[in-house]
């Protein structure tokens, strides 16, 4: 099939994974001509634990994206496990998290920008970009705008001189195991090396994540660390080919420099452990969206740092317990004398309860891991 490669845009998209589509989506809710161009072929795959938090799918609901409920699963709330100590909260005011498999997620978003009007430009890698547009492998297209949403290892970044900063990464894989779920929590379970984190997708998949700092760990290795949940995979057929990506939290000073501006992992990454990299993604591209509307770029780069600061916060204090059981072990027997703690962790970290609210929790529990 011959592909039409327009001459100019508003807007080029240099990524079509989650990021991209949402910006492309997003900025033609603004009205904006859009252009996305990506090295890969739809349905496009990915390393992920592809849950939705609540705070991620009210981003969802505003660019429009509607996932027919056949294609996915809601979770109630999260649950941690360390040996067999277990800890766990709902999701206030009776909402949902939601789960759905990659492929899936990005054929309905491409389904989205292509209704919207977004001209999309598959197995297109970009090869270069300067002040006036574009450059693909075969020809150049003039842009205002150009969007790095290519990914954690973005060239567009490096291109346009944003690339300064010292990532901590962690390795992660992911697969997909035929098993009804067994919990409507998205788990989080605590190994003395690894996390493995347990999604139910669909009434008869779920999606097993693992991270650690071991880049010789890979998904079966991690599960003898964490025999709870091996067991509950224990005769499953593995319906998906083990995919790994780095994770970790990663900061850049700009987020913009001239007409390139970065949105999604390109732009500065939360860890896994978060399970908010594409709600994050969403929020920045409809923040984005609306920078660009006003032609103040200024006011995304401080909307990017304000979004980001809870999930990085969280991550952080998550990640404490990594490679610390006995600091895991005592968490989670805080956890269980004081559910309200945790209660009031989860609801932070969706979004829901201010900083401020989380002093006194906070001091309660710094107290009892020092006592207990
Ligand atoms: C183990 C793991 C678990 C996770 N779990 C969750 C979770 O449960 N929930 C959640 O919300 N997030 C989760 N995340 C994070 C989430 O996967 C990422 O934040 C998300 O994929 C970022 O999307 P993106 O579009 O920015 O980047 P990507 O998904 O990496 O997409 C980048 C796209 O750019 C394209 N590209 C790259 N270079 C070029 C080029 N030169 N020209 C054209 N195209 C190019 C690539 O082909 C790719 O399609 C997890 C991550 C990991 C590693």
């Amino acid at each position: 099939m011959t592909r039409t490669v327009p001459d100019q845009t508003d807007l080029f998209v240099v990524g079509g994974g989650p990021a991209g589509l949402a910006t492309a989506i997003a900025a033609r809710q603004c009205g904006f001509g859009v252009v996305v161009a990506d090295g890969a072929r739809p349905p496009i795959d990915k390393a992920c634990g592809e849950g939705f938090l609540p705070d991620g799918m009210a981003a969802l609901q505003r660019l429009g994206i509607q996932i027919p409920a056949s294609e996915t699963w809601a979770f109630r709330g999260i649950r941690f496990w360390s040996s067999d100590r277990s800890a766990d909260a709902v999701f206030p005011e009776s909402s949902c998290g939601l789960a759905i498999r990659r492929i899936a997620l990005h054929r309905v978003m491409v389904e989205r920008a292509k209704q919207l009007g977004a001209h999309l430009l598959w197995g297109t890698p970009v090869t270069g970009i300067s002040a006036e547009g574009v450059r693909l492998n075969d020809c150049f297209v003039r842009a205002r705008w150009i969007v790095g949403a290519d990914g954690a290892n973005s060239r567009v970044r490096r291109w346009a001189g944003l690339d300064r900063s010292r990532p901590r990464l962690r390795y992660a894989f992911r697969r997909h195991f035929r098993v009804a779920p067994w919990t409507d929590h998205m788990e989080v379970y605590w190994g003395e090396h690894c996390q493995g984190y347990a999604t139910g997708v669909s009434h008869d998949q779920v999606c097993i994540a693992l991270a650690s700092h071991d880049p010789k760990l890979r998904l079966e290795g991690g599960l003898h660390c964490l025999p709870r949940l091996a067991a509950r995979l224990h005769g499953a057929e593995i319906v998906s080919t083990e995919r790994g990506a780095l994770t970790g939290n990663r900061q850049f000073r700009r987020v913009w420099r001239n007409n390139v501006v970065l949105v999604g992992d390109a732009s500065g990454t939360v860890d896994a452990i978060t399970g908010e990299g594409m709600g994050l993604a969403f929020s920045q591209a409809i923040s984005l969206a609306d920078s660009l509307r006003s032609g103040d770029l200024n006011a995304y780069q401080h909307e990017h740092r304000r979004l980001a600061l809870r999930p990085q916060w969280m991550a952080r204090l998550m990640l404490t317990m990594d490679r610390r059981p006995k600091l895991q072990q005592r968490t989670l027997r805080v956890f269980q004398r004081h559910p309200e703690i945790f209660q009031r962790l989860v609801e932070f970290h969706v979004g829901i309860l201010p900083p401020s609210h989380l002093v006194c929790h906070g001091l309660t529990l710094g107290w009892e891991l020092l006592t207990i």
